[in-house]
């Protein structure tokens, strides 16, 4: 047996700030890095998948440049790490904590199975400002609303990002590795990955620049701007912080030092990355909120659940007949990502005008955004339905066409991304009809299509069956325990 640490990436790859390189690192333990293919992986979204395959290729590319590789393996942890611990001689296998219930189970087996065989199988923080366990209310329980959450940790140190090391040792002899071009992870994009790659730059380097410039010249005006889809007023951090290209502490630390140097919308950033926390707070705590309404009762709504309804189709695509929405769900399309502000207003828009279950947006957003994470995915949407805790009361429905008013008064959001009815269409526009399956026929000639549903009746309609419903889920609370 050597004194060879494997380092088994999942959501971590960077080298700044990574505790268990820097743990391994400190020791001048040998390192090697591995990722896997195994089920989590396979399970992606086409978007999501694409995006990985951006991040494994840049990380590889950062190793090779320090003189070290990435290992890249497919199948199951349980079978392929005891091989790789047998091929290298390690004595240790680490890695960085994931917190969905699925990642939990496959990690305790597989630290149990190492542990049996004598290897030392440790976790490491990372992926998190705070661990879950770590922030209880008063009676010790987990929190469920996000104001006292936030008011529990906002005093909080955080750990100090540790720098990348400035030496990772390489192994005597280096392991065989497959090669990534060949899992064609973004194979399910089809013609959509190139459009997509214009508008994504994945790895550790651009994730540090992001962070640079958003300090540098927005955070000052964050409060303001940052509900105003058209600006680049946010700080687009999500789908590095999603592939853990940066850490939650690093931006944390910068956000902290802009607040001290007195950036008017520092606060603000720190809320908003708090949320991220507060998702993974509610997942740890409640994972049934992944798959089912954290509240019991909205089980019996009388949700929508045919994805393949024209009106639910429409959404997907684009092409509701109402502006804001369709503009949003073709930013997402083409760039991965969207606007938190319109994802609010798609969601609402889905469930309530449309009256269709949370999941079946869920899942178009897990299938479309690079920046996807299932804590905050699952959130936002129970969030918006009314159906997760501290959520946004069913009968508060966003009108699209007042948030349009509000927040995109002068159109440049809808110019960006509608190209029908324009003469000269941006590029951004054009690239929607690039990007889209040849299978949906549509071209920028179509006519821009009639609402799918009145807003009005739409609204009418929702408050109607939420009355109904909260009458029945009343009765239900009167009616003696059976
Ligand atoms: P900034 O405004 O710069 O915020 C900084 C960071 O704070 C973000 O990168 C993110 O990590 C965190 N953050 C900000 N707002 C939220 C929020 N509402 N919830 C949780 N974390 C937040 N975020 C994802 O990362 N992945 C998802 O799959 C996802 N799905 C969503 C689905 C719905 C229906 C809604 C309403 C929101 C969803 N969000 C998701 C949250 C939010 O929209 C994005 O995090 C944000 O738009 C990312 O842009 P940014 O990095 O420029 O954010």
């Amino acid at each position: 047996m050597t004194n060879t640490t494997l380092i088994w990436l999942r959501r971590d790859l960077r080298l700044d700030d990574h505790p268990a390189l820097s743990a391994a690192c400190g020791l001048e333990r040998p390192v090697v890095f591995v990722f896997l293919r195994d089920a989590w992986v396979d399970d992606l979204g086409a978007a999501a998948a694409w995006r990985l395959q951006q991040s494994l290729a840049a990380f590889g590319d950062s190793l090779a440049a320090r003189g070290h590789r990435l290992i890249l393996r497919s199948g199951a942890a349980l079978q392929v790490l005891p091989q790789l611990v047998a091929e290298t001689g390690a004595s240790a296998v680490w890695w960085t904590r994931a917190y969905d219930p699925d990642a939990m189970a496959r990690d305790a087996a597989v630290k149990a199975a190492l542990r049996d065989q004598g290897i030392e199988a440790r976790s490491f923080g990372g992926h998190l400002l705070f661990e879950p366990w770590t922030v209880a209310t008063k009676t010790g329980g987990p929190y469920r609303v996000y104001s006292p959450f936030w008011r529990a940790v906002q005093g909080r140190d955080v750990d100090a990002p540790r720098p990348a090391p400035a030496q990772i040792r390489a192994p005597a002899q280096w392991p065989a590795s497959e090669d990534l071009q060949s899992w064609t992870l973004g194979a399910r994009m089809n013609r959509g990955a190139a459009v997509l790659a214009r508008y994504s730059i994945a790895g550790e380097a651009a994730a540090h620049a992001a962070l640079e410039q958003f300090m540098a010249d927005r955070i000052g005006q964050y409060r303001n701007d940052r509900d105003k889809p058209a600006l680049p007023a946010t700080s687009g951090l999500s789908e590095y912080l999603t592939y853990g290209e940066i850490s939650p502490n690093r931006i944390w630390q910068a956000a902290r030092w802009a607040q001290e140097a007195g950036a008017g919308g520092a606060e603000t950033f720190l809320k908003e990355l708090v949320w991220r926390e507060f998702a993974y707070h509610l997942m740890y705590h409640s994972p049934h909120i992944l798959h089912s309404t954290w509240r019991d009762g909205w089980a019996r709504f009388p949700w929508n659940t045919d994805a393949e309804v024209p009106e639910v189709l429409a959404w997907k695509q684009g092409r509701t007949g109402i502006r804001l929405v369709d503009a949003a769900m073709r930013e997402m399309y083409v760039t991965g990502r969207m606007h938190n502000r319109a994802r609010m207003i798609v969601a609402s828009y889905l469930t309530k005008h449309l009256m269709t279950h949370w999941r079946i947006g869920m899942a178009w957003f897990a299938d479309c955004l690079t920046d996807w994470d299932p804590a905050s995915n699952a959130m936002g949407w129970q969030w918006v339905a009314g159906s997760g805790p501290d959520a946004a009361p069913y009968f508060r429905v966003f009108n699209p066409d007042g948030q349009r008013e509000k927040f995109d008064p002068d159109g440049a959001y809808l110019r960006r991304w509608i190209a029908e009815g324009q003469l000269d269409p941006p590029a951004t526009a054009r690239a929607y009809f690039q990007a889209v399956p040849r299978s949906w026929d549509l071209t920028m000639t179509d006519l821009y299509p009639a609402p799918v549903m009145d807003l009005a009746q739409g609204r009418a309609r929702a408050l109607h069956a939420y009355e109904i419903w909260s009458k029945g889920e009343k009765t239900r609370d009167t009616l003696p325990a059976t």
